[in-house]
């Protein structure tokens, strides 16, 4: 039945370090499970400093994300030097991807402290308000600060994302952690926004938990969450601590929603002590391409690939040595081998 589907037309950033080869391990396992996705590939990144361009992400790029709404990206290099800007950020910024949606879900295979508990929560992080708003100052010598930004427009639209998220999923229960009892105002808003919204969703749960004791919570009893809602700089520790209940960065997919545009990325970086040597592991990648798959709707072969890879980490033959669980490892191009024989 898929045969006569249109093919969706999807933007391919490589990005940097790893990015490239990562990308192309997904772009192998998705044609091989016949996806119906056409590639746009364009530039981001390094290369694009390289070239002048401040933004990082030249204009070819911008029409390609603004024409496809659509975007799988590998990492891209932050520069570091005096007036450059982060390239993901500008993307992010561009397109108003205003939600980072990051599963946490245990993964056969990938053994941790929390293995064999079930943990299987979402964590929905805004993603363009708070301090990164990036509007610092001294205000006299050896005194800095720091704007907090938080809109009521924002947190509605995150609350109702984290909402989206649990209905699309089937989840029950939506959980919005915040530091109101100290930023009454800022950190308050996503409280009083966030109850005031998740009363209008009688078929799911909410409750409210201070950001630190769930930080504690997510250790000590991680199986009890569905998903959460945080302010930007709160959810970007606790995506970051979640991942790592569930085997790390290397393993851990993203989503970048906005109204204009889904972007689909792994959680890691460019890794560049590891670039260019084919030993790089495209779980994270493949994981957001699955995110991907099931934004446009191609849930089947999104299965079909998920049940590869969770049998081929089950198996643990031939993995990539981060992961491996004996030797060290193989080349990513044996590990995609494994996963497309995988597919049945
Ligand atoms: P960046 O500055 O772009 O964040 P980074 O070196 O900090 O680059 P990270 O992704 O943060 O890259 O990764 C830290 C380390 O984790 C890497 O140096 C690498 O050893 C390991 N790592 C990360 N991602 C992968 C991957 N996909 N496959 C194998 N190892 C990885
Ligand atoms: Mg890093």
């Amino acid at each position: 039945p898929t045969a006569t589907r249109a093919r969706t037309k999807v933007t391919a950033i490589p990005g940097d370090g790893i990015g490239p080869e990562v990308m192309r391990a997904t772009q192998q396992v998705l044609a091989a499970a016949g996806a119906e996705v056409e590639w746009e590939e364009a530039l981001a990144g390094a290369e694009a400093f390289r070239r002048g361009i401040a933004a990082g992400a030249p204009q070819e790029t911008l029409d390609s994300i603004a024409r496809t709404g659509v975007v799988l990206k590998g990492p891209l290099e932050t520069p570091v030097g005096y007036g450059e800007k982060s390239a993901n950020v500008a993307l992010r910024k561009t397109f108003e991807m205003y939600g980072n949606v990051r599963p946490v879900r245990e993964l056969p295979g990938i053994r941790t402290p929390f293995s064999g508990r079930g943990v299987d929560f979402v964590v929905v992080r805004e993603n363009v308000e708070d301090v990164y708003a990036g509007i610092e100052h001294m205000q006299t010598p050896g005194v800095a600060q720091c704007l907090k930004l938080i809109t009521e427009v924002g947190c509605e639209r995150i609350t109702r994302l984290a909402a989206a998220v649990a209905q699309a999923e089937g989840r029950r229960k939506v959980t919005v952690a915040t530091k109101a009892n100290i930023m009454k105002l800022t950190e308050g808003m996503l409280k009083r926004i966030g109850e005031q919204v998740l009363a209008e969703y009688p078929g799911l749960q909410h409750e409210h938990m201070i950001v630190d004791n769930c930080a504690h919570q997510m250790v000590i009893r991680p199986e009890q969450f569905d998903v959460t809602v945080m302010t930007n700089m709160n959810g970007d520790i606790l995506s970051d601590l979640a991942a790592g209940l569930v085997g790390g960065l290397g393993v851990a997919p993203s989503a970048n929603l906005g109204d204009e545009a889904a972007m689909f990325e792994a959680v890691h970086g460019s890794a560049p002590q590891i670039a260019g040597k084919g030993v790089a592991n495209p779980t994270a990648l493949l994981l957001s391409a699955l995110m991907m798959l099931r934004h446009i709707g191609d849930f089947a072969t999104a299965r079909r690939i998920e049940h590869a890879l969770y049998v081929t980490l089950e198996e643990g033959k031939d993995l990539t040595g981060d992961i491996a669980r004996e030797g060290e490892g193989v080349p990513t191009a044996v590990y995609v081998e494994r996963i497309i024989a995988n597919l049945g």
